[in-house]
């Protein structure tokens, strides 16, 4: 049996000093987290010496793997010049170049330091260059933490005494009009487009929508749906906010052309760091103007002590440039024959699992169908537990899969590992109906 010892050592110090014994609430637990001493390439080595295949790299944002040669060495060499500056560098420019030339969205970008400063600045941004205040939102998707992002991604409440649905603020005691003025819509449907958006759109600021939202159950967008949402936001003034933190690394030009989404702001962050902090957000040059001091303040004043530092600027730009049109297409081959070989386990045992995803990307839902709207991918307590059963089950053959996010792979990951997952996969099944599951 896998020894965890150490890592229940560190836990039980952790508890101690960490609310929850973490410093990051997506931290997983089972009972205990995996301390990690190392990464290399696709795997890491935890405290106890076990060698795990990376499903999680850091939440999608290692594309290259752990412990990258070519950002580990240029990194080293910043180090010993200078790594934040209160003056601009040369770096910012040469990754704003890179982003610009791939992004079409991208005409002039602003850069943070994690993807829910981007989020926040992208959606005050939206509201000063429209005037207006309200946002729209899907339920489900995770936006970061800024309360205007997060409010409605659990859903909804009534309101006391008109019964008017309101987004569910992220955490209690959030003002509440964060609630009213946050407006929550179903992902892929038109009909909810029509109730729930339609009727305050005049005063909508942005939609922010991510095109393949994760948490949600990593939802392919349909082509008549982004077409509506499309339509709805032009005829009313509202900007189209697209929340590619995580779903840039689905393409060279990222995610939103592959849907026909065109929006007005882009937000980025994790990979574009090549492994360090890092968010981006961007747009028309008309709408970035809101940063712009021009002499007087900025309609959006927009700071930060370690935006732009030199850094991840020098990190993200090698990592960015080694993502070149044939390795994202290698990586969507990749992803292609895992996801049908899944796919295959799941009818070979008749099983009732789903594979969703696209490019590096994977998840799989314990239903019959691959879901399209965020409430067919709530799980009941023994799909949860079916669920947890198979985490761990990848885990015994050394494969962390994340349990309520997406998995992706990494450039590092070669045909073997990709069947090694699909294998596991196949053996748990197995496992699953000689149980009796049905
Ligand atoms: N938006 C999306 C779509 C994300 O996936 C994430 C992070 N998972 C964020 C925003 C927040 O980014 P960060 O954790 O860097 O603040």
């Amino acid at each position: 049996t896998t020894i965890r010892a150490r890592s229940a050592r560190l836990f039980s110090r952790a508890q101690h000093i960490f609310p929850g014994g973490v410093t990051r609430t997506t931290v997983e637990k089972d009972p205990v987290p995996i301390y990690v001493a190392a990464g290399e390439g696709c795997r890491v080595v935890d405290v106890d010496g076990n060698r795990l295949l990376d499903l999680n790299n850091n939440f999608t944002t290692l594309i290259h793997g752990h412990a990258f040669a070519p950002v580990a060495e240029a990194v080293a060499k910043a180090l010993r010049t200078g790594t934040c500056f209160a003056n601009p560098t040369e770096h910012e420019i040469a990754l704003a170049e890179l982003l610009i030339g791939r992004i079409p969205a991208m005409e002039q970008v602003r850069f943070v330091n994690s993807g829910t400063e981007a989020v926040m600045f992208a959606l005050k941004a939206a509201r000063a260059f429209t005037g207006r205040t309200r946002i729209a939102r899907f339920e489900g998707a995770y936006h970061g933490a800024y309360d205007w992002a997060e409010a409605g991604q659990n859903g909804t409440i009534r309101a006391e005494n008109s019964g008017r649905r309101l987004a569910r603020p992220g955490y209690r005691g959030a003002p509440l009009s964060v609630a009213r003025n946050v407006l929550v819509l179903d992902f892929n449907d038109i009909g909810s487009l029509e109730r729930d958006l339609v009727p305050h759109a005049s005063e909508v600021a942005a939609i922010l929508i991510d095109p393949m939202p994760s948490r949600a159950g990593l939802l392919r967008p349909m082509p008549d749906f982004i077409d509506a949402l499309t339509n709805i936001a032009h005829e009313h003034g509202i900007l189209l906010v697209a929340d590619e933190v995580l779903n840039l690394r689905q393409g060279y030009h990222g995610a939103s052309p592959l849907y026909g989404l065109a929006p007005d702001i882009i937000t980025a962050g994790k990979i574009i760091g090549g492994g360090f902090p890092i968010g981006a957000v961007g747009g028309s040059a008309e709408i970035m103007a809101v940063f712009d001091d021009d002499g007087a303040p900025p309609r959006v004043p927009q700071g930060g002590t370690f935006s732009a530092n030199p850094v991840s600027m020098i990190a993200g730009k090698i990592a960015m440039e080694m993502m070149t049109p044939e390795m994202f297409a290698e990586l969507d081959r990749l992803g292609e024959r895992l996801r049908n070989r899944l796919t295959r386990a799941v009818q070979k045992r008749d099983a009732p699992f789903s594979i969703c995803g696209a490019a590096s990307l994977f998840r799989i839902h314990p239903k019959w169908t691959t879901p399209q709207r965020y409430c067919s991918t709530r799980m009941d307590a023994k799909e949860t537990e079916c669920m947890r059963a198979m985490s761990r089950s990848f885990l015994k053959e050394g494969i962390l899969l994340p349990f309520g996010a997406a998995a992706c792979l990494s450039t590092p990951m070669t045909e073997a590992d990709v069947d090694e997952i699909a294998d596991v996969f196949d053996a748990f099944l197995e496992g699953y109906s000689r149980q009796g599951g049905e």
